[in-house]
């Protein structure tokens, strides 16, 4: 069986990677896939890629145009960072500074040395926390009870 491209979500869009050049998709037709170079604009990479969905998982058939830059093998460290501080401040009750220490853990220092400062860092949980809480009051027996929840 061959390998499944690696992907992962970055707000709200798609994202793949192949030998960590990062593609964002173009447009998709059933179950094929067509993803362009991120550096398309910046750059003016005219590198491509089309892969097949099976079963939720993109299997590479076309790869296309060589890029015509180097890789940034860190960049993709780096929003994988993101994403784990943001998804351990919706389902944690830890602190910032656990979070942050936790996520950080796994990452050489070569990687999280080009990270923002450690306000900028607490600040991306503090925003996901506040997107995501509710608040729920429950009356019983004229007694208001409320709590706040992460959804
Ligand atoms: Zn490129």
């Amino acid at each position: 069986m061959e390998e499944a491209c690696e992907t992962y979500m970055y707000r709200g869009n798609v994202k793949l990677v192949i030998d960590n050049f990062i593609m964002t998709k173009n447009k998709s037709t059933g179950s094929l896939y067509y993803w362009r170079c991120e550096k398309r604009s910046s750059k003016h990479c005219r590198s491509c890629a089309r892969t097949v969905l099976i079963d939720g998982k993109h299997y590479l058939r076309h790869n296309m145009t060589p890029h015509n830059h180097t890789t940034d093998a860190s960049r993709k460290h780096i929003i994988a960072i993101y994403e784990n501080l943001k998804r351990n401040a919706r389902e944690t009750n830890d602190t910032p500074r656990q979070i942050i220490q936790m996520v950080l853990n796994g990452f050489p220092s070569s990687v999280t040395s080009s990270l923002p400062k450690y306000q900028a860092l607490s600040n991306i949980i503090s925003r996901e926390r506040k997107k995501h809480i509710v608040v729920i009051t429950l009356i019983d027996r004229g007694i208001i009870y409320s709590q706040t929840i992460s959804v």
